[in-house]
């Protein structure tokens, strides 16, 4: 059984205020260049670490589901600039922006050319990630993922040198997140906790953090949705659950869940989050046959009393269908996305690299029919 995780990790409220003691004196480097989107600069997070850093250059074009030409020309501008650690800072978009950028920092060409496992020829730059979503989980794991605009694709670009050397998880950055964004990256950490736990290639290690995980999680995002201000518990859980999620799937895989969220974001720029919220219900229902005994014990971690582990088993997908709903996560026909699209969808769906961790045998037909399923409910 092996398990990763290299990355220092400092976790906890006020950490942030040790980002200058860390570049200074554990990473020791002098040139850092800091990259984040526009949503985050209008937050006013950055206005405390910009007094630290008078003159660090930002890069903050960086849009959901970060695009390979925006990468590149990034790139082209940021190696004249000599870098010696890239700080990642916002949601999954900057931080895995921020992974691609460390490798092109010491990697000639485009991104394309580095798709895949260990493509790197050099190892990448350091890199520094601070989450602001409770999110993605990418603080914590090898992979950045990029749209290849040219094939309207998702690429996982990974290899082990590609974990940051430093996360800075502090769940105080989360506060000025909109409830909207709270509920799906939190349903999206769900998703990474209960894909893990049900992936093929789970083991005993991340097992425990998936569960962990799941509870963490599911005890804290009402409260945060609520009111993220006022919920110091429930903010400190979720970037907890989120973070320990991206433990799980890091070290095991994501499942079908995944490989219909990557698709339709390629394809129509859906928001990751919502479409993980959108197909986890869906996505465990075709999965019940097969693995209702470990879904059973899921839902008894969290309170679900049924005698039967079928019944617990589909006691937990309800309870999942109504958090959506009551998170205000739309319905897959709310994304405007036609049925005539459910072909091209479910093709490159199932030649998604973690169709084979999903616990059931899935063809290209029955990602169709998980499709159909999801539309209207
Ligand atoms: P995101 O990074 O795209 O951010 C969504 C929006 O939230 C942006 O407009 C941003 O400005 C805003 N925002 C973020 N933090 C904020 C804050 N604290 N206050 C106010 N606004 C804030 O969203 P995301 O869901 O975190 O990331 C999605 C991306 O992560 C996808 O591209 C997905 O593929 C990727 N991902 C990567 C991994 C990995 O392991 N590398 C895992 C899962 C998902």
């Amino acid at each position: 059984m092996l398990f990763h995780m290299p990355a220092r990790l400092y976790f906890g409220s006020g950490e942030i205020n040790n980002l200058k003691l860390i570049i200074d004196e554990y990473l020791k480097v002098k040139n850092p260049v800091l990259v984040t989107d526009k949503g985050i600069v209008e937050s006013g997070l950055l206005t405390n670490i910009l007094k630290l850093f008078p003159g660090i250059k930002i890069f903050d074009e960086i849009e959901p589901n970060p695009k390979s030409d925006t990468i590149n020309k990034i790139a082209k501008e940021m190696r004249k600039l000599n870098p010696d650690l890239i700080i990642g800072f916002g949601g999954g978009s900057p931080l895995d922006a921020g992974k691609a950028l460390a490798l092109l920092g010491t990697n000639h060409g485009s991104i394309e050319d580095y798709e895949g496992k260990e493509k790197y020829k050099n190892d990448p730059l350091p890199f520094l990630a601070i989450p602001t979503t409770c999110g993605t989980g990418s603080e914590v794991t090898w992979v950045s993922v990029i749209t290849d605009v040219n094939r309207k694709f998702k690429m996982s670009i990974k290899g082990p040198k590609m974990y940051p050397a430093v996360s800075i998880v502090d769940p105080d950055l989360i506060k000025t997140l909109p409830p909207k964004i709270i509920a799906s990256t939190g349903l999206d950490a769900l998703t990474h906790a209960v894909e893990a736990y049900l992936s093929k290639p789970a083991t005993l290690i991340t097992d425990n953090h998936a569960v962990k995980a799941v509870k963490l999680i599911l005890g804290a995002i009402e409260g945060a949705y609520d009111d993220i201000e006022n919920h110091h518990t429930e903010r400190e859980n979720l970037m907890y659950g989120s973070t320990i999620a991206g433990f799980a799937f890091g070290n095991s895989d994501v499942t079908a869940v995944h490989c219909i969220s990557e698709s339709i974001g390629a394809l129509y720029d859906i928001p990751h989050g919502v479409a993980n919220s959108i197909f986890l219900p869906h996505v465990l229902s075709y999965n019940l046959p097969e693995c209702f005994i470990k879904m059973a014990t899921l839902a008894r971690h969290i309170g679900i009393d049924e005698k039967d582990d079928m019944s617990a088993a589909k006691a937990f997908i309800q309870k999942i269908k109504a958090l959506s709903n009551r998170l205000g996560i739309p319905l897959f026909k709310d994304l405007k996305i036609g049925k005539d699209q459910f072909e091209i969808i479910s093709k490159m769906s199932f030649e998604n690299n973690s169709t084979p961790s999903n616990p059931r045998q899935l063809e290209q037909e029955d990602y169709h029919n998980i499709l159909e399923n999801a539309y209207e409910s």
